[in-house]
């Protein structure tokens, strides 16, 4: 199967769908693909969207009952809940015709599933997925999207280069429901809570919020005239995967006791980097970290590279990094930003994803 992207309006994708000579089981399967990927597109605000559709769409001869003990008896081998899974899997709705042929998304693009499950899934309908490649462990990421804040695709743009971040905030939590308020206008694809668990909020194939490089007030306008001519220059949204590592950034000492940014007393663990002292990262976080900087690299064919004057440090000539690939820190693109901070461990990073 090989994709083709297909730019749509809301309201009207069905309409548009049948222009493009797609008859009606394909057409209620795309519809399937619509809402697999941005929600229910009667619920859409209007603008353009992009899904990848397949040149041939499968049609399936199993029912959705099928599909179900299939999700159940893979949750099950992981230890999972089966409902659990299946409200991950998008397909919760397939209980309300469990005798009919399945008509949701191609298997393989149920992207609620890790790339292990919706394999194992296929192997148990018994269809034939492309091999996972070997030697490469898919860490678990737990789907918490759609999001709001994000847009659909990358404006033709490859995926180049992933930027590590901060969130300077509390818990990942926390940071879901500010990413999921329409008002906040960030996100990242992932976020890396405390205890090591990976959420993903955008999907790899379309862009999220995390280093835009904006103007900022403050700043002279020729600084945010230049400002501007970087992000054109390097597209760090479009190209980039941004990674959020839940962690308070910069801590501030009084007496014995280290404050947050806002001010509240701060109880982990600090550490001292450069003039400051920090939050320090977790082990559950550099361990899942490795892991899923290891798999994206694998997965988009990154290679696993600093830029020229290293993952952390500002990089003053844009044109260094307008053609990257390759791993780096917020602070690399935006001197606005100290994230992920004189105290993350980007040696342990390479060395963790290249062992
Ligand atoms: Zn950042």
């Amino acid at each position: 199967m090989s994709p083709k992207t297909v730019t749509f309006k809301i309201p009207g994708p069905r309409e548009q769908l049948a222009a493009l000579g797609l008859s009606e089981q394909e057409i209620k399967q795309c519809l399937e693909l619509i809402k697999a990927k941005y929600g229910p597109p009667d619920q859409l605000t209007p603008g353009e969207y992009t899904i990848e559709l397949p040149e041939e769409i499968p049609v399936y001869t199993f029912t959705n009952q099928a599909v179900i003990t299939a999700i159940y008896r893979v949750a099950e081998e992981e230890g999972k809940e089966g409902w659990a899974l299946l409200k991950q899997a998008g397909l919760t709705h397939l209980v309300q015709n469990r005798y009919k042929t399945y008509s949701g998304p191609p298997i393989d693009q149920l992207t609620g599933l890790t790339l292990q499950e919706r394999h194992r899934l296929a192997e148990l309908l018994g269809l034939t997925l492309p091999p996972i490649p070997e030697g490469v462990e898919i860490p678990p990421i737990i789907q918490v999207g759609p999001i709001p804040n994000c847009a659909p695709g990358r404006e033709g743009n490859p995926i180049d280069f992933i930027v590590i971040h901060y969130t300077a905030g509390g818990s990942a939590k926390g940071t879901i429901s500010w990413f999921k308020n329409p008002r906040a206008r960030v996100s990242a694809h992932y976020l890396l809570a405390r205890d090591g668990t990976i959420f993903q909020l955008v999907q790899d194939e379309d862009t999220a919020w995390h280093a835009g490089i904006p103007p900022r007030r403050g700043l002279s306008e020729e600084e945010n005239l230049e400002r501007d001519r970087r992000r054109k220059l390097i597209r760090p949204n479009e190209r980039g995967i941004g990674i959020e590592i839940a962690n308070w950034g910069p801590l501030r000492k009084s007496g014995e006791v280290f404050y947050t940014w806002l001010n509240k007393p701060f109880t982990g663990e600090a550490i001292k980097a450069g003039r400051r002292y920090w939050e320090a990262y977790t082990e559950a976080q550099y361990e899942s970290l490795i892991k899923l900087v290891r798999y994206l690299c694998h997965k988009h064919s990154i290679p696993p590279a600093y830029p020229p004057e290293g993952p952390g440090t500002y990089h003053q000539e844009a044109e260094a990094l307008a053609h990257f690939r390759g791993i780096l820190g917020h602070c690399a693109l935006d001197n606005t930003k100290l994230d992920p901070g004189k105290h993350f461990d980007w040696d342990r990073l390479m060395e963790g994803i290249t062992a």
